[in-house]
C-alpha cells in the first residue's frame, strides 16, 4: 500500500519521494494496536488504518464473500441473517465495495483497448414500485460479453390506469425525476463511453468495417447515435455501422443481440431484485445501483466464461475475453477489500453517471430524504 500526506497544499500529496513521514505514537482499537505516523513536511497525520478498506469501520465482514454473496441472487435480509448482524451493516459494506468497484472499473478500463463489437440494450425493472419501471441500460462487447458500462433511466408506467390509481400516482411524483434520467440520456452516456472506447481501437483486417453496433429497434437508439458527432466521423470513414435487431427474433447464439440478451439471463440469474416475479424489489435506486455494480465486476472478472466449456479452461473471465490482462485483473479485484479509494483521484476519470453514483446523487421515487454520503468518501 502507498502512503502519501492528505493535505491537499501539501507537496507530499502526490508520490511522495524518500522517507516523508515519521512514526508518531499509536492508538488502540477494539482490533488492536494501530500506528499512527506524520508528515515530515505539514504534520498532517495519518494511521495505518487510513488507506485501508477497513477505515472507518466497526465491523470486519468478510467483503469478499459479501460481494459474491450479492452477486449470486442471494437477498440483503439473508446475507444480514448469515452474517449475524443488521441489514444497514450489510448495506453499508455494500456500498463500500461498490465505490471501489467504480475505481477499479475505471482502472481496467484505462488498460482496455477494444477489439470487438459492441452491443446495447436496456434491462427492464423496477424500483420501490411497479408504478416505477426502470431501464439499466448496458454496453456489452460480442463475444467477451464483458459489461462495459451501464446506466440508468426512469420509464413511465405503460398500460391503462384506473382514475383511483392515476390520482394516487399523481400524489407520488416526490422524487421522481423523468427529465434527468431518460432513456435517451442513459443511452447518451453509454454512447460517450464507446466513443472512448473507440479512441482505443485498430484495424486487424483493412476490409472489414472497424466496429458494427447492434441495438434493438428502439427510437432514441437511433436518434442518439445520429446526434453523436464523433459517431457521424466514424460512419463517414466507413469505420462505424449501426445495426438493428427486432427484440422479438429468437433468442439464440446466433441472434446479433446475444451479447445483451446473455447479460440479461445473467442479471435475472444473479441479481435478486431481477429474477422475475421475485417477492423481492429494490427500495433504493442507488443501492439498487450499487448491487448492480458488485453484479458487473463480479461477472467481468471472476465469472468463468462459459460454464460448461472444459476446453476455455477454468482462469479464463469475460474480462480476459475483452483483452486484459489476467494478471492486472485479478490484482486490481483484491485491491477492491483491501484497499481505500479516493474520490479525488477519480473525479476526473469518471463519467458523469458513475460520478452521481459515487456522490449518491440519484433520486428514488417517492423519497424526499437525502441519502447520506460519509464525510470520507468524499476526499
Ligand atoms: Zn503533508
Amino acid at each position: 500500500m502507498n502512503y502519501r500526506c492528505l493535505n491537499k497544499r501539501c507537496k507530499n500529496n502526490e508520490n511522495p519521494e524518500g522517507s516523508w513521514y515519521i512514526k508518531k505514537g499509536y492508538y488502540r482499537n477494539k482490533f488492536g494496536k494501530v500506528q499512527r505516523f506524520s508528515c515530515k513536511e505539514c504534520g498532517k497525520g495519518f494511521s495505518e488504518s487510513t488507506f485501508s478498506f477497513n477505515y472507518y469501520s466497526h465491523l470486519r465482514l468478510d467483503a469478499v464473500e459479501i460481494m459474491k454473496m450479492v452477486s449470486v441472487g442471494n437477498s440483503m435480509r439473508f446475507i444480514a441473517l448469515h452474517n449475524k448482524v443488521s441489514c444497514n451493516a450489510i448495506l453499508s459494506i455494500i456500498k463500500k465495495i461498490s465505490r471501489n468497484c467504480l475505481a477499479v472499473h475505471c482502472e481496467l478500463q484505462e488498460n482496455l483497448h477494444l477489439r470487438e463489437d459492441l452491443a446495447a440494450d436496456g434491462l427492464e425493472n423496477f424500483v420501490k414500485s411497479k408504478y416505477y419501471p426502470c431501464d439499466y441500460n448496458i454496453l456489452v462487447g460480442q463475444e467477451s460479453q464483458y459489461l462495459y458500462g451501464f446506466s440508468w433511466s426512469l420509464m413511465r408506467r405503460k398500460g391503462t390506469m384506473t382514475d383511483a390509481q392515476k390520482a394516487r400516482f399523481k400524489k407520488l411524483q416526490i422524487g421522481v425525476d423523468y427529465k434527468n434520467f431518460t432513456i435517451t440520456r442513459g443511452f447518451q452516456s453509454l454512447t460517450r463511453l464507446m466513443i472512448s472506447l473507440l479512441n482505443t481501437k485498430q484495424h486487424f483486417d483493412e476490409n472489414k468495417i472497424l466496429t458494427v453496433f447492434d441495438t434493438d429497434e428502439k427510437k432514441q437508439y437511433a436518434n442518439v447515435i445520429k446526434q453523436a458527432r464523433k459517431i457521424q466521423e466514424y460512419m463517414k470513414k466507413n469505420e462505424f455501422r449501426h445495426d438493428v435487431t427486432n427484440s422479438k427474433e429468437p433468442r439464440t447464439a446466433k441472434n446479433r443481440l446475444f451479447p445483451v440478451n446473455y447479460m440479461e439471463r445473467e442479471a435475472r440469474k444473479d441479481l435478486k431484485e431481477m429474477v422475475r416475479k421475485t417477492t423481492c424489489g429494490a427500495k433504493n435506486v442507488c443501492m439498487s445501483l450499487d448491487r448492480f455494480n458488485l453484479f458487473a465486476v463480479y461477472h467481468n472478472t471472476q465469472k468463468k466464461f462459459r460454464i460448461n466449456d472444459s476446453v476455455s479452461g477454468s482462469w479464463l473471465r469475460h474480462a480476459h475475453f475483452a483483452g486484459l490482462d489476467p494478471v492486472l485483473t485479478m490484482r486490481n479485484y483484491k485491491r477492491i477489500f483491501s484497499e481505500r479509494f479516493f474520490f479525488s483521484d477519480f473525479e476526473k476519470r469518471f463519467s458523469d453517471f458513475q460520478k452521481k453514483m459515487w456522490l449518491r446523487r440519484i433520486p428514488t421515487p417517492q423519497d424526499c430524504s437525502k441519502e447520506y454520503l460519509p464525510k470520507y468518501a468524499l476526499l
